[in-house]
């Protein structure tokens, strides 16, 4: 770190977070929990408003440290309530943080990368090819953006920036995460972990392990490396019965082909918070859809716990692919639970503004052009 320079107490790990507390400002480690709480729990951005902290402490802190997380750039409300912020991470580049209201949760689809180097064939972010990974202040940001932004929509939300999120209207809280946005969350690795860390602390988010889901497209040894430091819930991107459509689906087949994903998720299972993995299948139209297929998917996960959950593919420009009929979902799902599968169909969400999944795309110029200053939900 250069002289002068501030650094961002924002994403920093507990126990770094503490080394700075003791070497920089000479506190005792509480004071480092005193920190992640107003910055995680009661979303504060500013030392200023830390009123239990003592002000000469407040003063050294806005000397060394600062609190600094990403920039919305608009927001879009879908007519079922999603909610869809794109934040900015440079002049051309964003992603996209979704927040997906149900009756009894609500859940925050999260980024892990900027791009996605993966090259699914079905999904828009590969289209626009790997450009970085996000760094754990941006990780863990996505969240406390989608906090401070829930809780200034709540009725009687004061100033807004108090919701601990725990407590209140069940539909504008988070209650789940899953890395299901943009990006491989397993190609970036530490900075993914380090994030989820904080997801799962007390004295941050305080989710249990259950409710952060991790959605991969199955590298192997990052997914051993998963289950040894930090297991959380696993879904992992099946969309093939077998290997020479899979290559063509998730090109990533071709190095981890499906017998060595699928061992790796038994061994996964052995640690992980759930006794079983989801498998995503998008289902496209003609391409995975047959009741072969079906046949096929049953014999393939029969030695691996799971559930199964059906993804309508949702369309964008020039993908080359369509979205199976409501019939053959229905005729796919029956043959895999007549076999004995636990099955469940994705229902879309927010697609009248892209915020679908494989819909995220995240061009900020575009977006910024197209729709003006940033949306906010009065506006709408
Ligand atoms: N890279 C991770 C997480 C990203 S996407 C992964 O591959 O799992 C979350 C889910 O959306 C994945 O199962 C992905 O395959 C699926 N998906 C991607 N594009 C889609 C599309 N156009 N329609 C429906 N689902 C899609």
């Amino acid at each position: 770190m250069e002289a002068g320079e501030r650094v961002n107490l924002l994403g920093l790990p507990r126990v770094e977070l503490e080394a700075f507390v003791a070497s920089r400002l000479n506190a005792k480690p509480f004071r480092a929990r005193q920190l992640m709480k107003w910055i995680y729990r009661r979303g504060a951005a500013d030392f200023a408003a830390m009123t239990d902290l003592a002000q000469d402490f407040r003063a050294q802190l806005g000397e060394v440290a600062r609190i600094t997380v990403p920039e919305i750039v608009s927001e879009q409300v879908s007519n079922d309530g999603t909610r869809k912020w794109l934040l900015r991470m440079d002049a051309v580049q964003g992603i996209e943080t979704v927040y997906i209201p149900e009756p009894d949760r609500g859940t925050l689809c999260i980024s892990s990368q900027v791009g996605c180097a993966m090259d699914c064939s079905f999904c828009s972010t590969a289209q626009q090819g790997f450009n970085r990974n996000l760094s754990v202040a941006e990780i863990v940001g996505q969240v406390w953006l989608a906090h401070r932004e829930l809780a200034e929509s709540r009725p009687g939300h004061g100033n807004g920036r108090h919701g601990n999120g725990r407590h209140g209207d069940a539909r504008a809280n988070i209650t789940n995460i899953v890395f299901m946005g943009m990006g491989e969350p397993l190609a970036n690795f530490d900075n993914v972990v380090a994030a989820m860390q904080l997801m799962l602390d007390d004295d941050a988010y305080g989710l249990s392990r259950r409710r952060v889901t991790l959605s991969t497209s199955g590298l192997v040894p990052a997914l051993d490396r998963l289950r040894d430091t930090c297991p959380v819930a696993l879904a992992v991107s099946l969309h093939a019965p077998t290997d020479a459509l899979r290559d063509e689906l998730v090109p990533i087949n071709k190095k981890y082909p499906l017998k060595e994903l699928l061992a790796a998720c038994v061994r996964y299972i052995e640690k992980a918070p759930r006794d079983f993995v989801t498998f995503e299948y998008v289902m496209l139209d003609e391409v995975n859809d047959t009741a072969a297929q079906a046949r096929q998917l049953v014999k393939l996960v029969q030695s691996v716990p799971c559930k199964i959950n059906l993804i309508p593919f949702n369309p964008f420009p020039h993908s080359g692919y369509q979205r199976s009929s409501a019939d053959a979902i229905a005729r796919f799902r029956d043959s895999l639970m007549q076999a004995g599968l636990i099955v469940t169909v994705r229902k879309t969400r927010g697609d009248d503004i892209d915020a679908a999944c494989g819909q995220l795309a995240g061009q900020v110029q575009d977006k910024t052009r197209r729709r003006g200053p940033r949306l906010t939900a009065a506006a709408l």
